[in-house]
């Protein structure tokens, strides 16, 4: 596939703030006085598995790009009192969840490898006993190769897990060290070698391009790296410079980044690349092999998108346990609560952890259909969506189709017999298309990072 022609026109036109849109609303627009009795009943109504995500927060060094909620120690026995709460919480969601099944757990992070072999297996044993799993449970967890042992391999393997997410980020020493993060390629070998062996049916490499130093040629070199690991999947995120809100990136100067147009010109090699060594682009930012469920998802429009970026889940609702995790159901969102000792506050008080969310209206719950589809299909069908959405598309959407216009004359989008589609170059602009359809907007121009 030919690259795209992108025009530093189009760049200074569409280089805006905006989200990711891994949620609808985003996270921004989640409140304290949310009532958390919607959330439980749409939960309690689940006839299919739910997802459940638990956050492991703990880590050892400070990665200075960050943008996860984390808590940096050394000291390995705040993850035994961390488990201890994790047990409580899984209590309190047993006693009002009676009739619900678990059919997926991810442990995200924070840097779940932070946990040692014995802690691991703790988890385990919590598992078993406070979750209502289902027989078939597929079980994922995010690791650090630079602080993996094969022991903790084999204890996720223990417990259950099948499926395993690492994070690289960059492959030049010069990058790794202005983000704090040495990470020789021998952990990265040593971490795939070692998950082959333990039975792990899938690999994704975590890379993040508009970090400090890289330039094309450096980035060429991190993708040659990486694909000699032949992982199953490739998740190519952007760099999300959000100092306001993620005060340690301040340790960054303004000129040390690639500018917009190289970001693009990264993505773009990056892209020929991985699709010359058998890898299907998918949606925003996701590769994977062809034979891959997320490339098969991908061909057959069955992608979803949700906290954790695409997957092939079919689960209604996504069930977040842990400090600041964030959970989904059909009707709304909500999300714990972020500082430790609250959170144990709460336990002790025998409430769950809550902090804020949203109950999503007719409308958002629309336009977060909308928004979906259009992330992961990269089309709309007017009609189809009139019918499941029980709405006349055309006039529910009639000034975003008038603004549309623009990003048709710019080359993004095109209005088809059925509905519209994303072009080539539109691919590179998703988010700003996305944005087309967003009735929260303008009230989060200068609240998320930059869309290129
Ligand atoms: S290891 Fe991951 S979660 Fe921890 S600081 Fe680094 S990027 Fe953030």
């Amino acid at each position: 596939m030919k690259a795209a022609q992108v025009s530093p026109k189009l760049i200074d036109k569409y280089g805006l703030s905006g989200p990711r849109y891994t949620s609808y609303p985003s996270a921004l627009h989640f409140a304290d006085d949310f009532h958390e009795s919607l959330f439980l009943q749409d939960l309690k109504d689940q006839q299919a598995p739910i997802s459940v995500y638990i956050h492991l927060p703990f880590c050892r060094t400070m990665c200075w790009f960050c943008g996860c909620n984390k808590i940096i120690t050394r000291k390995q026995d705040k993850a035994d009192r961390y488990l201890d709460y994790l047990a409580k919480e899984m209590l309190l969601w047993r006693s009002q969840l009676t009739d619900v099944k678990v059919g997926q757990i991810h442990f995200g992070g924070g840097t779940p490898n932070f946990l040692n072999p014995k802690q691991i297996d703790r988890l385990n044993a919590l598992l078993r006993c406070y979750l209502p799993l289902t027989p078939d449970v597929e079980i994922s967890v995010e690791l650090s190769p630079d602080v993996l042992t094969e022991d903790q391999v084999w204890a996720f393997a223990r417990l259950g897990a099948k499926r395993a997410s690492i994070g690289i980020q960059d492959t030049s020493p010069v990058v790794q060290e202005a983000v704090n993060r040495p990470q020789p390629m021998e952990c990265n070998l040593n971490a795939v070698k070692w998950l082959r062996e333990a039975g792990f049916k899938s690999i994704n490499v975590d890379l993040i391009y508009g970090l400090p130093h890289q330039n094309r040629d450096s980035f060429k070199q991190t993708i040659e790296d990486v694909l000699t690991l032949s992982p199953d999947r490739f998740a190519l995120f952007n760099y999300a410079h959000v100092p306001w809100f993620k005060p340690t990136q301040k340790v960054f100067a303004s000129d040390v980044f690639p500018n917009p147009m190289d970001k693009i010109e990264i993505f773009q090699d990056s892209r020929a690349a991985l699709e010359a060594a058998g890898y299907t682009f998918i949606g925003l930012d996701h590769f994977a092999k062809h034979d891959d469920e997320l490339a098969k998802a991908w061909n057959n429009g069955k992608l979803k998108r949700d906290f954790q970026g695409y997957s092939v889940t079919e689960a209604q609702a996504i069930l977040g346990i842990g400090l600041s995790s964030v959970s989904q159901s059909p009707n709304a969102y909500r999300q714990n609560i972020k500082e430790l000792d609250e959170y144990e506050a709460a336990l002790d008080a025998g409430h769950l952890p809550f902090a804020k969310g949203i109950a999503l209206t007719e409308d958002d719950g629309i336009r977060r259909t909308v928004i979906n589809r259009l992330m992961c299909q990269l089309k709309l069908d007017f009609v189809a969506l009139s019918k499941e959405l029980n709405i006349d598309f055309d006039d529910y959407f009639a000034t975003s189709l008038a603004d549309m216009q623009a990003l048709v004359t710019d080359g993004f989008v095109e209005f088809t017999d059925s509905g519209l589609a994303v072009t080539e170059l539109g691919r590179l602009f998703l988010r700003n298309i996305a944005m087309q359809f967003d009735a929260y907007r303008d009230r989060q121009v200068g609240r998320c990072s930059q869309t290129l």
